[in-house]
């Protein structure tokens, strides 16, 4: 048996793997914090069995498989962005964060693969991961001298 795991961690309900990198969801209450769960139907379940009164599901982006110490990205899914100034999204820390996966394309694989419907979040957690690795991608480019980003850097 090989010591490689493949996965981040298991959903607390049904056992399923959540990859690194993955959506994960994690419950609001804090003696709750160290499960975590593939899906909100999967964090839905534990819910009355722990009998909370005030809880909500939290959607995380599991750490990278390289990184370990890379804090998850958290998602905020009803914030309102505060109107950019324009000029400040000129420094390079500003820059916008929007959505890099075609929407129909992907859903359209889901579906025909999965028979799955996709929510409008996958989309902003996909363009996270897409910045992850391009900026990563985008450093080797860097160190090796080059102008160009090519397929090697991934
Ligand atoms: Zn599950
Ligand atoms: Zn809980």
């Amino acid at each position: 048996m090989s010591e490689e795991r493949t996965y981040w961690r298991k959903c607390a309900t049904c056992g399923k793997e959540i990859p690194y990198r993955g959506i994960y969801q994690k419950c609001s209450v804090s003696s709750c914090r160290k499960s975590v769960w593939c899906s909100v139907d999967c964090w839905d379940i534990h819910n009355p069995v722990m009998n909370h009164k005030n809880s909500w599901a939290e959607e995380e982006t599991a750490p990278p498989k390289e990184t370990e110490m890379r804090a998850p990205i958290r998602k905020i899914v009803s914030s309102s962005k505060p109107s950019a100034t324009t000029s400040a999204a000129a420094n390079r820390g500003d820059i916008p964060k929007e959505v890099l996966v075609v929407a129909s394309k992907l859903k359209a694989y889901v579906k025909a693969k999965y028979d799955l419907n996709t929510s409008g979040n996958v989309m902003d957690a996909l363009s996270d991961i897409i910045r992850y690795e391009a900026d990563k991608a985008c450093e080797k480019a860097i160190a090796d001298g080059r102008k160009t980003l090519m397929d090697r850097d991934f």
